[in-house]
């Protein structure tokens, strides 16, 4: 874990960039933090090779010490069944690279682009469906928003923004009014949809400048968070996002169906009860996107389905999400329907 011993601090509550510089990014330290140890952790740092460990130190705080099978653990410790291949499970599991209309922006759905933002996140979770995206060539840097902006001129029925990423909120706050600059001049942009795991894995990130830029904007705006088990949310992250709510932000949730970490019934009903408390609506539970890597958090359509089905009996309409895959060059997410 590095440090920042030598860091200036000119408030008491460190920066969430300062936070990101304490951020644990090797494998040992992490352990040593939980107090668990194994002997030979050569195969963990072989599956970390391309993609490294990366979490925040708040992150880190929820995690149980000396338990390996710690649910928040699970989604971010690199691990040997990471070295494994199987034929089904691909780079690019989406088809974003056939989506790409410029470097960055993606236009898959109607009414709607998709632009990758930064290639950063906060941490990185191990079923990432981007974890080998090639971001170097494929994000949209700050020279190409005027090749954006004409973009979305010449398609006036495109109505919604998502920012995406990597997590789009590891920009700065002034990158951020940038791009809210130039979707304030496009009338027909009515929303701007932030697709980012920061609220939750570090709440500092909601800063006042971010949220004056939201309260500023003429456009609705959208956050839809990434959490995925209820050990998530705790006060800081309600807090932030009781934040974003006074501002009238709409705040949703999707989480992965996850082997392992949330593929019980039981997880996911308490999982939709804790966000409405966080004030977010559950909007969807995905199955995993079949990346390289990441097959050991498949599980089997029978007990997808099965487990579906206890949530549509156990909680309301309003906190049941929508099951839903992606298939690959489809203009739009599959609904999975699990009626017998
Ligand atoms: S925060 Fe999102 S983009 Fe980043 S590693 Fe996790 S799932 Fe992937």
């Amino acid at each position: 874990m590095v440090h920042m011993m030598n860091v200036e601090k000119t408030s008491l509550i460190p920066s969430w960039q300062q936070e990101m510089q304490s951020a644990f990014t090797k494998i040992d330290d992490l352990l040593q933090f939980l107090a668990l140890d194994l002997d030979d952790l050569s195969l963990h740092y072989k599956a970390a090779k391309d993609f490294p460990l990366l979490v925040t130190k708040s992150y880190a705080d929820r995690i149980v010490k000396s338990d390996w099978h710690d649910p928040l653990l699970l989604q971010v410790l690199p691990t040997p069944n990471e070295l494994k291949r199987h034929p089904d499970f691909l780079n690019d599991p989406v088809g974003d690279g056939q989506a790409l209309v410029l470097p960055g922006l993606l236009h898959k759905y109607h009414g709607r682009v998709l632009l990758i933002t930064t290639a950063a996140c906060a941490i990185h979770c191990r079923y990432c469906f981007r974890r080998e995206f090639p971001y170097s060539d494929n994000s949209a840097h700050r020279s190409q928003s005027e090749l954006i902006k004409q973009y979305l001129i010449n398609h006036p029925d495109v109505s919604e923004v998502i920012l995406s990423g990597g997590d789009p909120l590891m920009q700065s706050d002034e990158k951020l009014q940038h791009l809210f600059d130039l979707f304030e001049e496009l009338a027909p942009i009515k929303r701007i949809r932030i697709h980012t795991r920061l609220p939750v894995v570090l709440p500092s990130r909601i800063t006042n400048r971010f949220l004056d830029i939201l309260s500023k904007t003429s456009k609705k705006v959208i956050i839809v968070i990434h959490a995925n088990h209820p050990n998530e949310l705790n006060s800081e992250v309600a807090n932030t996002l009781l934040l974003l709510k006074k501002i009238h932000v709409t705040l949703l949730n999707q989480s992965v169906l996850l082997q392992g970490i949330n593929d019980h019934a039981e997880t996911l009903v308490t999982l939709s009860h804790r966000l409405f408390e966080c004030h977010t609506l559950p909007y969807y539970l995905h199955v995993l996107d079949k990346v390289t890597g990441a097959q050991h958090f498949d599980s089997p359509n029978k007990m997808i389905f099965d487990l579906y089905r206890h949530m549509q009996e156990n909680l309301p309409g309003y906190l049941l999400p929508k099951l839903v895959c992606e298939e690959s060059g489809k203009a739009h997410k599959t609904l999975i329907a699990t009626a017998r």
